[in-house]
C-alpha cells in the first residue's frame, strides 16, 4: 500500500497518523532493531501500516544485517533523509 495521509486503518476504519515506529526482528542468531520507521498509525486501534517501499526497504536492511552475522543491530531507518 501507499503512505498516504488520508490513509484509513484496515482493521477499524480508523484515521491514521503518519509517526516512526520501531520494528524488531529476531534471526534466530542475532537480533536486528530498525528505528525511526515511517508507519501510519492508527489513532483508534494502534495498528501500524507501513508502505510498500518500507517494506523491501526494510527486508534490505535485515538481508544486510544477516550477512554481517551481528548479534545485536540497531539501525536508523534511514540515516539521511
Ligand atoms: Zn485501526
Amino acid at each position: 500500500m501507499k503512505l498516504v495521509d488520508d490513509f484509513l486503518c484496515p482493521s477499524c476504519g480508523g484515521q491514521t497518523q503518519v509517526d516512526k515506529t520501531t520494528y524488531t526482528v529476531d534471526l534466530g542468531s542475532g537480533v536486528v532493531v530498525v528505528r525511526r520507521i515511517p508507519a501510519a498509525i492508527c489513532t483508534r486501534c494502534g495498528d501500524e501500516w507501513l508502505g510498500d517501499e518500507t517494506v523491501q526497504e526494510l527486508e534490505g536492511i535485515v538481508e544486510d544485517a544477516k550477512k554481517r552475522r551481528s548479534q545485536t543491530e540497531i539501525v536508523d531507518y534511514k540515516a539521511s533523509p
